[in-house]
């Protein structure tokens, strides 16, 4: 890379779990700059130390930022090379940032991303569900009533819907996704992604519930959750189709198999038809 002498702001992503994905070119620019804003200077000495980079580096959480951001800038303006990066992954997804890249941007200064690991992308792209329209909605609120509200606003969405979630609360917003979406609603919890137990479940949301209710090392770590879009009319129109042909089977089927044959029958998803089945069983 070629030396730059006008000031810029390189956003910088850093691994999500595994090392590894620290890429050669961000390592480089942080390397080289002369100063690396940081959420948490303490966090980040350590992947420093470990890539022997040794740049001066500055504090810019959600507390200070709006203050530093301004003499940053000003800094930037006169050609410093600041870097910006967050505890893990991409900086200013559901991560600091926001104010200095916006002020960054108003005072005409370069802001360039050196792409890389972002939780959100890495489960989207292993989750199996639809990913040409997807939304993404970061942490859920805390309490429960206002986080019925907000997936109540989402419920007839039919983009896949993606969360991050703590392991204090994925029990309680699994459940509470079941209430508002439905028991048969297909969803992905992507857990501890690129670390050692990485772990990606799949199924209707009450299959999930009860997986990671009742186990609770999938209760540890760090979450995505996935949701699938609402059903739109052509699909909504299958799934009744599926069920209605679900129902008959049943009948002289077990429930497996009822629904495998239902699902080839009418092109209806066959889990969603299996858990919704179940769903109308226990209620
Ligand atoms: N800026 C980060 C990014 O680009 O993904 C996200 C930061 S946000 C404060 C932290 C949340 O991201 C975690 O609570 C979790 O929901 C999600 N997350 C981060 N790393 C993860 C991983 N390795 N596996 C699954 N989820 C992860």
């Amino acid at each position: 890379m070629a030396p730059d002498t006008t000031g810029r702001l390189w956003v910088v992503a850093t691994p999500i779990g595994n090392l590894d994905d620290f890429s050669p070119r961000a390592q480089q620019v942080l390397r080289q700059a002369d100063l690396i804003a940081c959420e948490d200077t303490r966090h980040s000495a350590s992947l420093l130390k470990h890539f022997g980079i040794a740049a001066r580096t500055l504090a810019l959480h959600e507390h200070n930022e709006r203050q530093v951001s301004g003499e940053l800038v000003r800094r930037m303006a006169e050609g410093a090379q600041i870097a910006l990066i967050c505890d893990a992954g991409t900086p200013l997804i559901s991560d600091p940032g926001f104010r200095i890249v916006h002020a960054a941007r108003q005072a005409g200064i370069v802001v360039s991303p050196i792409a890389g690991p972002c939780a959100a992308i890495a489960a989207l792209s292993v989750a199996g569900l639809p990913c040409d329209r997807f939304v993404f909605e970061g942490f859920l609120p805390a309490k429960s009533a206002a986080r019925r509200a907000r997936l109540q606003q989402l419920d007839r969405d039919p983009r896949t819907l993606i969360f991050y979630e703590s392991s204090h609360r994925i029990v309680e917003s699994l459940s509470d996704m079941e209430q508002v979406f439905g028991a048969a609603r297909l969803a992905v919890l992507a857990r501890e992604l690129t670390k050692l137990f990485e772990t990606v479940l799949d199924g209707p949301l009450q299959e999930l519930v009860q997986r990671v209710s009742t186990d609770t090392d999938q209760q540890r770590g760090e979450f995505v959750v996935l949701v699938a879009g609402a059903a739109e009319e052509g699909d909504a129109a299958r799934l009744a189709e599926g069920m209605r042909v679900f129902e008959l089977l049943r009948r002289e089927l077990p429930p497996s198999r009822a629904a495998k044959l239902a699902a080839e029958i009418t092109g209806a998803p066959r889990k969603a038809l299996y858990a919704q089945g179940n769903a109308s069983d226990a209620s």
